[in-house]
């Protein structure tokens, strides 16, 4: 997925370049605030173990934390900051309704999710 929609067409080692210049300060992309957009672009595009999701999710205000295994499935983790109800998703599948959600969950998936987000320091 796509933290921010003006790097969707740049691949992860492009966005590492332009990230590496950005944080060097030179030329145009000497800016703090774009170094800070790109990190978090090149955060949600892979997990923590580097990664890259499985399937399609199209909320661009999620950070993608990684895949998880479990009883056969694989899930992608994300947190969603949302505005004032942060949240943690384990989607299983393509279709807009193959995820799971919530902070209060039980789910396995969730409980990495969230372990995962508060590691990250997004919790
Ligand atoms: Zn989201």
């Amino acid at each position: 997925m796509t933290y921010a929609p003006q790097f969707k067409d740049k691949t992860l080692d492009e966005l590492k370049a332009m990230e590496t210049k950005c944080a060097a300060r030179t030329g145009v992309l000497a800016d703090p605030i774009m170094l800070n957009i790109l990190q978090m672009e090149i955060a949600s595009r892979q997990g923590a173990a580097g990664e890259l999701p499985l399937y399609t999710h199209d909320c661009t205000c999620c950070t993608f934390l990684g895949r998880f295994d479990w009883t056969g499935d694989t899930y992608d983790l994300y947190f969603c900051p949302q505005i004032e109800f942060p949240t943690v998703i384990a989607r299983y599948g393509d279709e807009g309704w193959e995820y799971t959600s919530g902070m209060e969950s039980d789910h396995p998936a969730l409980a990495e999710a969230r372990a995962r987000a508060e590691k990250a320091g997004l919790l």
